[in-house]
Order: C-alpha cells, then structure tokens, then sequence
C-alpha cells in the first residue's frame, strides 16, 4: 500500500481539519495539503519514472510535508538530506541516490548550489515562482505502489565514514507508524506534533502517524530550538507530542522560562543515551509525559520502546532500573541479543542487537557489502550492545566499536558516564578507550563541568569496580558532537589521540 493515501482519504473526509502549522498559524487544512500534495506529484511524476528518487533538503516548514507527499502520492522515493551537513555531503548523498529533483529551502540554496551534481535535474528553491507553477497540474489519483516499494531512502548519520541509504519500503513506515500510534503514542484525532528535531530524520517519520490520525503537523517559526518558543507552542497547541533527543530534552528541563506540563501530551525521547540522572530531572520538571524509543535509521525509530506507563510506575521495585533501559521490543518484531558463538543469549548476558520484522529496512541502497553485513536471514546487526533482563527490559551498553577493552576486560563507557553524571557539577561526559602498552586500553574520561578528578575518582569508588574507574579526566568546554547531536566518539578518541602525541 502507498503510504500516501493517508493524506488522500484524510483530504476527502476531514478537509477542514487543520494539517500543518508554523508557529501558531494553520499553513493548510487537509483538503489543502492533500490538493497541492495530488498536484506536485502529477507534475513529477510526469518528468518522472515510479520508483525515481526526489530529495529534500531542507530546514522543517510546511512545504516539507507537501514535498514528501507529493513525492510518495506520485510513487516516487523521497531522499530527505540532513539540513545541517555540508553542501558537498548532500551533493554526495544527491550523486549517491540518483536524485533527478531536488527541492531546497531559501537559506540553503546557496549552500548546496555550487555542488550539484550531473545527475540532478533541477533544483527547486522552495516559494520560489519555479516552485509554485509544480502545483498547477491537474491533481492525480495516488500511483500504486507495493509493500515492499521503496518509499524513504534513509542516511545514516555517517559517524563512521560515508553515509549509506538504508532502503525503507512502504510495508516499514507503515508499520513504524502503527509501532507509535498502539505503543508509543495512541493520540486522538486532531493532536498536534511539533516538529522541532529534523523531518529529514526521526521527527518526520512521526509525520505519517499524525496524518492517520489527522494531526497537525506543526514547525517552529525560527526553525530552531529555542525552549521559549518551544513552551510557547505548547500554550498555542495545547495536547502537543514531540520527538526529542536527550539533548533537547535537557535544554528543556535547564530553561528558566515557564511552561505549563499539562499542555503536553508526550515527548518521545531516543536516537542516543537518555542518562538515568537526565530522565530523572526531566520527570521532575515535566511529570510522566515521557515514552522512550530505541531504533535507528535501519529499523525506524522502532526496535524497543519503554512505554509512558513503565516511565510513570514509580513504584515497580525495579523501575530505575527500567529508566536506565530502553524498554522492550514493540509487537512488530523480533528482537534478540547474540554473539559470534552463541545465535540468542540469556538474560544478563551481553551481546550485539539482533531485530527482524517487517518494519525493518530492505537493505543499504546500492552497497551489497554493507547490506550483506549488516543484514543475515532476515536479522538487522545492529551494532549495538546490550542484555534483556529477566522480564525482558532492554538495557544498551554501548555501540560495540565504542567498548573499552582493558586488562582483558569489556568495559562499557555508559556504565560509567552515568555514575560520573550523578556529580552535581558534570553536564556532560563521554567515556573513551586510549592505547595503553600494558592494558591494551585504558578508561579516560572527558568531563565537562567545574569538579576535579578526585572528586570524580571518589564518586567511581563509591559505585563501579575498581577497574572500570578512568585512569584520566580531561576538562574540556565542550564534547564533539554531530549534527544530530550525537556525542561523536570516533572523533573524540582522535582528539586524544593527538593530544598525546602533542
Ligand atoms: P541513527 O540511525 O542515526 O538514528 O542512529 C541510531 C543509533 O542511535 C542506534 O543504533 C543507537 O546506537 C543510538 N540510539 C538510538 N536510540 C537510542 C536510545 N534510546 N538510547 C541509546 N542509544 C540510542
């Protein structure tokens, strides 16, 4: 089934409804954005073969979702590109994926112009005249596209080298959006999401569930993330969900503005560690509105989920325990923890992150190496490592290149950080490996905060083994982050690298 005829019946049998918002101000109603989404996609698909790729890049706005709609209502794939990356990483992702159009936002025009690769047909600044005669066409009915039809060419983040598309079909954002809307965020009709992370990443596959259920999709106006016009989307669109990193989630819970917490209905927090200190902050500010979700760009925002309900139930004997989890699997699929020797470990015991289901990707877009490593019988290798407890409660260790091995013994750098994140000074901290002739590796901790590494070393002592205590703190401002806002340790254990060379 084509994703698109969400829009399509919403169009028909809620015209009026609101659709999206900037700010405060309604852009569309459904009938609006389902007619303008039916046009474009004639326009398209008249230059255009079923299955081409059209990519986006752009900063959130309304004209996004009329983009992406159109793009899958004419049976073409979207390629939504990072609006934060160089020019010359989206011109690579644009060469990469064969995109014949591109749409672009104003303020990024000049970024990936000079760029443009041979195989891009056009570029089409978003509100520019060019781009309004696309919705002059004759609307179309929506194409027919299979479950297993390309709808979302997904790239990676690229922490470690090239990014790689990882191929979503129709089947796996379907099923992602019924994994939010029965486990995640069952919302009524007319609920609104703002979208304050990236649409080109996991807030926008919050967009389809909010279509099913004839959401508004709403964008900041600054098309930053500021919490003040964050708050103050919440009092203009009161019974808001939204998607947030954990980094967002902390500048929400630090900002001295005011905010009602009545007003939200859910913040969704993943795509990196949410620490057991931050979740607990975040509970204290805003009460029990958080639901967490594990996944990545493979398995879309969905492999587990640790539910609103287990967030709120204090009284669990083991319910800190299960905030510094990443819950359980959602029905959708199978998930697992595995090794080289043993296909499915027991509870406690630490592995990588196996998940099979329909909701995950087909393969990486034209890199059968990467795909034959990444996927075997069905599995996703996740890369991740972790252990299901007894009650099967998911808890990530580390992404397992990020593992210290020291003296022979695994050491994970999370464990770690969140003690080292119980200090009242420590904002941030991430916990590396650095080379050591005798140890093989050693723990070093890079803080960022006003303490001193014995206070630090104290607190260790007070909580891990001995061994797994940091044999160096680094003070530094900041911590290398991409533009996901993702701790980048790649980067931060060549930063060490050089510093003990200097
Ligand atoms: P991406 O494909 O860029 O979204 O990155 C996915 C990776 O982010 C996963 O493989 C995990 O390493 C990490 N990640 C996602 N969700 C969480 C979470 N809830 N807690 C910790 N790490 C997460």
């Amino acid at each position: 089934m084509n994703i698109a005829h969400w829009l399509a019946r919403a169009a028909l049998s809620h015209g009026s409804m609101p659709a999206t918002a900037i700010g405060s101000h309604i852009a569309h109603d459904y009938a609006s954005l389902g007619l303008r989404a039916a046009r474009l996609a004639a326009t398209l698909r008249a230059q255009c073969e079923p299955g081409d790729r059209v990519a986006i890049f752009a900063k959130n706005s309304p004209a996004y979702a009329e983009a992406i709609y159109g793009i899958w209502h004419a049976g073409l794939a979207a390629v939504p590109i990072n609006a934060k990356l160089h020019g010359r990483e989206a011109a690579y992702i644009l060469e990469h994926s064969e995109a014949k159009f591109c749409f672009v936002s104003k303020d990024l025009e000049a970024e990936i112009a000079p760029h443009v690769p041979a195989s891009l047909r056009e570029l089409i600044r978003i509100a520019s005249p060019a781009h309004e005669k696309l919705f002059i066409a004759d609307a179309m009915p929506v194409a027919d596209r299979g479950g297993d039809d390309l709808a979302w060419l997904f790239y990676t983040s690229g922490t470690t080298g090239r990014p790689k598309g990882a191929m979503l079909t129709h089947r796996n954002l379907n099923w992602a959006s019924h994994a939010y809307l029965s486990e995640v965020n069952p919302i009524p009709p007319g609920a609104p999401v703002l979208h304050a992370a990236p649409m080109s990443h996991g807030s926008g596959l919050y967009m389809m569930p909010h279509v099913a259920r004839l959401g508004i999709n709403a964008v900041p106006e600054s098309g930053g993330f500021e919490p003040e016009e964050i708050f103050a989307m919440f009092r203009a669109l009161p019974g808001t969900s939204m998607f947030a990193a954990p980094t967002m989630v902390k500048r929400l819970v630090e900002s001295p503005a005011d905010c009602d917490p009545s007003l939200i209905r859910t913040i969704a927090y993943g795509g990196a560690p949410m620490y057991v200190e931050d979740a607990l902050a975040a509970l204290d500010r805003f009460g029990s509105r958080f639901a967490q979700i594990y996944g990545q760009g493979e398995s879309p925002m969905t492999i587990t989920t640790l539910t609103k309900e287990d967030i709120a139930d204090r009284d669990h004997p083991r319910w800190m325990e299960r905030l510094g989890s990443v819950g359980r699997p959602y029905a959708c699929l199978e998930a697992k923890v595995g090794s080289a020797d043993a296909p499915c470990l027991a509870p406690g015991e630490i592995g990588e992150i196996l998940a099979r289901g329909d909701v995950v990707m087909g393969g990486y877009w034209k890199n059968h190496d990467a795909t034959a490593a990444t996927l075997n019988d069905g599995w996703l290798h996740t890369g991740d490592v972790g252990a299901f407890d007894a009650d099967g409660y998911l808890t990530l260790k580390d992404r397992s290149k990020d593992m210290v091995i020291s003296g022979g013994s695994n050491i994970y750098p999370r464990e770690i950080e969140e003690v080292l994140l119980q200090h009242p000074a420590v904002r941030e901290v991430s916990v590396i490996g650095r080379p050591h002739p005798e140890w093989g590796e050693i723990v070093v901790a890079y803080v960022v905060g006003e303490t001193s590494a014995t206070e630090l070393d104290t607190l260790c002592l007070d909580h891990i083994a001995r061994f797994k205590r940091p044999k160096d703190y680094v003070f530094v401002p900041a911590l290398p982050k991409n533009n996901y806002g993702k701790i980048l340790k790649t980067e931060l254990r060549e930063m060490d690298e050089r510093k003990a060379r200097d």
